[in-house]
């Protein structure tokens, strides 16, 4: 399940202009500032991999890294700038969303929640939206290390399942991470390539 290569592919701005050879991917998406580089570094144990999207003008495009020259890591443009005009926003979710429904490779989404703070409303809103559009969905909490007085991550996992479980017949698959202390990495690893071969 490790990972031993990984390469930028390519960007695409549009769901028409991603890669065509059938490959099985995994897209991962979240708020901006959820930790998804932190997570995609530690997962691929290499720092410059996530940072080529985070290069101007990348952030805005579908990025897909090609693993062990056999899948996709393809890294999404994150949501929730509090700032962004909202433009800005629908563009996001047009796109995105556009992506989604059209994807036939696409394996599963892993969307990252941060667990140190309780569930926020774009996270449950864009949880509910994959779940009523039967997108294959993996919760991916991050920063489970941050546990303040007050902060309790497990509880702020539980609220965010039971507001959305209305919207699966069966829960989402979940996974607890920690991009400081490595929780989860090898979980996550073996479940992307256990839902490979199925
Ligand atoms: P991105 O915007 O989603 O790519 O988020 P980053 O990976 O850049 O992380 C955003 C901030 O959260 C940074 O300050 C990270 O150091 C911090 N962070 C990311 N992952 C973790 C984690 O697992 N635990 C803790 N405590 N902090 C984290």
């Amino acid at each position: 399940a490790q990972i031993k290569e990984v390469e930028f592919l390519k960007s695409s701005g549009r769901a028409k202009d991603c890669p065509k050879d059938g490959r099985p991917e995994f897209a991962i998406l979240g708020r901006s500032n959820v930790g998804k580089s932190s997570l995609i570094n530690a997962l691929v144990r290499k720092k410059e991999v996530a940072l080529t999207s985070k290069k101007p003008g990348k952030t805005q495009l579908i990025n897909h890294f090609l693993v062990n020259k056999s899948w996709y890591i393809v890294d999404l443009p994150g949501y929730g700038f509090a700032k962004a005009p909202g433009s800005v926003r629908m563009d996001w979710s047009a796109f995105t969303k556009g992506y989604f429904l059209n994807r036939d490779t696409l394996v599963a989404v892993l969307l990252l929640i941060d667990a140190s703070v309780p569930p926020q409303k774009i996270d449950l809103d864009c949880a509910n939206w994959l779940g009523r559009n039967k997108i294959p969905l993996t919760l991916v909490f991050t920063k489970c290390d941050k546990m303040k007085r007050g902060k309790r991550p497990d509880e702020n996992i539980r609220s965010f399942q039971e507001v959305i479980r209305e919207n699966y017949r069966a829960h989402p698959p979940w996974i607890m991470t920690s991009s400081v202390t490595g929780l989860g990495r090898d979980e996550l690893l073996l479940h992307m390539s256990q839902l490979r071969n199925y």
